[in-house]
């Protein structure tokens, strides 16, 4: 593995997303002196907080999986998960919904989930359920250490034994083809298959490696932390701090100090100059290129599609509702051509809404709710939309008589506090071509493929996040905090 060169001991970590604080973790772990510059008066970067009117929102992940992940990056300092996170696993992980009127909820536990979908689809799809997860267990398996978990120099890093046994599996066949192979009625199609979209593609373009997604949060499991997701970051954030990690906010750093081919610091909005040995960088990976880092030839990638979130406090509640809730409309693949081909809005939207004051009200005032609808649109690149010039508007509308018509009566009136955010805020937040989901899995953008995490140049500058390797999502990014630490201590990820 490559490491970086010359001394490691002070090490400066710009941003303090999750990526930037499991490698602070890691790295004080180690013994590093790590001092955090963050720009924003909280941690967390995507997965940060919205407070309203008693509201409180998280900003960007919901569905939380492998929270061992977390314990592991607070186990890098001797801290243990449970004094820091109360975390209430979510039974069901999600209920589907579909056009026909029918309900589907996934459930973590197996033996329960094949009830489910016998009840809802038959015996003969219980039994493709449970083929399946013994499926998406070993491709889980054999994707995380050799592939995941592990910092790749070169494609021929791929060339394991576990790459032979993946491609005997089918894994780099397109995923609708291989979940066809064990689901037959198409709303356990959709269920198990919708997730690579996460990936930032459409099932029938996404390679079969990507049902460990389904896996992780279908089967492994969904929780959800007292107080939301944010408080994984203050929790990450907090314990970093204890021990000795010095994170300063409301820091916005400008550029990377760099002579004979090695960063020696940083300076910052005031002028500031914070000398490093080692610089890690957390912002989107290709506006740190851009934006920090000494001009030079840049990677044209190609970006996962974005999104519209709606933060809604409101008086209206709905008992039939779950935490997680996946409304599918009637079209499947036309939905996603839409969005990720064509760059058009949806016509027959599928959404997510999550409701996450029925778990835990405190996020609200008493009586209140708390709803957060995510509705998937094109990037910037693939579709400039001009959403500040009222089609934010016109689009919240129509999204809210979207739920209206699917069951969630009396929606727009019982709205207390509405909050819109479209690719035009993610974009003004730093994130490259307005979509918080960094660069789409594709082949060539997977693995060795996708930018590494070290500086093409510079020898002392490292990146963690959804832009480099593994990829996006919390358990990629956490992941990637503890491959950019490894690049510095040289110790196993
Ligand atoms: C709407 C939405 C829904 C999502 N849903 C899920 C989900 O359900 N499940 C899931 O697992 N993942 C989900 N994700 C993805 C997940 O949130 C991200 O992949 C992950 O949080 C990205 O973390 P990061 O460390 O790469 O980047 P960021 O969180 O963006 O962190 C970067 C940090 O750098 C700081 N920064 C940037 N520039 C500077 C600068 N110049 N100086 C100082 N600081 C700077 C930023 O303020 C930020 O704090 C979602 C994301 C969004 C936005």
């Amino acid at each position: 593995m490559r490491t970086v060169s010359g001394p490691t001991d002070r090490v400066v970590i710009v941003g303090a997303g999750l990526g930037g604080l499991a490698c602070a973790l890691h790295l004080a772990g180690s013994g590093r002196r790590v001092t955090v510059l963050e720009r924003e008066p909280v941690p967390g970067g995507r997965a940060g907080r919205l407070s309203v009117d008693g509201y409180e929102f998280d900003t960007g992940p919901t569905v939380l999986t492998m929270p061992d992940l977390i314990a592991e990056a607070l186990g890098a300092v001797g801290e243990e998960l449970r004094d820091w996170l109360d975390l209430t696993p979510l039974d069901p992980a999600y209920r589907a919904w579909y056009p026909d009127g029918s309900t589907l909820d996934v459930i973590t536990d197996t033996t329960r989930m094949a009830a489910e979908i016998s009840r809802v689809c038959g015996p003969r799809e219980a039994d493709g359920y449970l083929r399946f997860v013994e499926y998406a267990r070993r491709l889980w398996q054999l994707e995380r250490a050799d592939f995941i978990e592990r910092n790749l120099d070169a494609p021929t890093d791929l060339l394991t034994a576990n790459l032979l046994k993946l491609l005997a599996a089918g894994a780099f066949r397109r995923l609708q083809t291989k979940i066809n192979q064990f689901f037959r009625d198409p709303r356990t199609q959709r269920i198990f298959s919708f997730q690579a979209m996460y990936a930032g593609l459409a099932p029938h373009d996404a390679l079969a490696i990507y049902a460990v997604i389904a896996y992780l949060d279908s089967v492994a499991g969904v929780s959800f932390p007292r107080g939301g997701i944010h408080a994984v970051s203050r929790a990450m954030a907090g314990a970093a701090e204890k021990h000795d990690v010095q994170i300063r906010y409301g820091t916005t750093v400008t550029r990377v100090e760099t002579a004979n081919g090695r960063a020696t610091g940083v300076v910052t909005a005031d002028g500031e100059f914070v000398p490093a040995d080692v610089v890690v960088l957390n912002p989107d990976l290709p506006v740190a290129y851009r934006d920090l880092l000494p001009p030079g030839r840049r990677r044209k990638l190609t970006y996962s599609p974005s999104c519209v979130v709606l933060h809604v406090g409101s008086r209206q509640g709905y008992a039939k509702i779950a935490h997680h809730n996946i409304h599918f409309g009637q079209s499947w693949k036309d939905t996603f051509d839409e969005v990720i081909r064509r760059g058009e809005l949806m016509t027959d939207p599928s959404l997510l809404v999550t409701n996450p004051s029925r778990t835990d009200p405190s996020v609200a005032p008493v009586g209140r709710h708390t709803y957060y609808v995510l509705a998937p649109v094109p990037n910037l690149d693939r579709a400039p939309f001009d959403w500040r010039g009222g089609l934010s508007r016109r689009y919240t509308d129509q999204l809210i008589e979207t739920l209206e018509e699917r069951g969630y009566v009396g929606f727009g009136d019982g709205v207390e506090v509405l909050r819109t955010v479209t690719p035009a805020e993610w974009e003004e937040q730093g994130m490259a071509a307005g979509t918080p989901f960094a660069s789409a899995h594709s082949l060539f953008q997977t693995g060795p493929f996708r930018p590494g995490n070290l500086h093409r140049t510079l020898s002392n500058v490292v990146f963690t996040g959804s832009g480099t390797q593994p990829g996006v999502g919390v358990p990629m990014v956490l992941i990637s905090g503890k491959l950019a630490a490894s690049r510095i201590t040289g110790g196993r990820p």
